[in-house]
């Protein structure tokens, strides 16, 4: 077993009944296990170039402006409704509980530029796939996914046909 399995807590029955909440709050607590599960994120992709990560609000903005920082690239956030202040463009998705909307600035990339998204989980891959459209459809190229915690039994990977996937820890 991963050594940083140790510090993702799991939570029954949260935020709704029946879901298992991965609380990856203990691991960004510790320098240790943050540093490693950051270093082991960026794993493969310190050799496929990119420019810019993009990371999916709101644990997707805490490992991946690290990640962005330890790879030398920019970061973008991907954001919910109505927070960013520029033209937007959006896209909506469903969830393992409910559905969301995900904007990013529609000047946020130049045209090809390869991006990285980064998230702390991937569970139904619903989120990752719309993130992963959405960079797309504003002109970007999507080098990768990365993850701390992929939650096999939901097969997120199956939206994600063709996509390079890395997840540090595989539950
Ligand atoms: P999905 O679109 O189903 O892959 O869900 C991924 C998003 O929802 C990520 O941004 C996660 O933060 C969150 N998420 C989904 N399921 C869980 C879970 N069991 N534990 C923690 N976070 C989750």
């Amino acid at each position: 077993m991963n050594e940083l399995r140790r510090f993702v807590r799991d939570v029954p029955d949260f935020p709704t009944p029946g879901i298992l909440f991965r609380d990856i709050t203990p691991l960004l607590a510790s320098p240790e296990a943050f540093a490693s599960s950051i270093d082991a994120m960026a794993g493969p992709f310190r050799e496929i170039p990119a420019r810019k990560v993009v990371g999916i609000e709101a644990r997707g903005f805490m490992f991946g402006a690290a990640l962005a920082r330890e790879l030398g690239l920019g970061f973008v956030p991907a954001r919910k409704a109505g927070k960013l202040p520029g033209r937007t463009e959006r896209i909506s998705y469903g969830l393992e509980y409910g559905s969301n909307v995900l904007e990013v600035h529609a000047d946020a990339f130049s045209p090809g530029e390869p991006v990285l998204i980064v998230d702390d989980v991937l569970a139904t891959g619903g989120t990752a796939a719309a993130a992963a459209e959405l960079v797309e459809r504003l002109g970007a190229r999507v080098t990768g996914l990365t993850f701390c915690i992929e939650l096999a039994d939901l097969q997120g990977r199956s939206k994600l046909p063709g996509r390079r996937i890395h997840a540090v820890l595989v539950l």
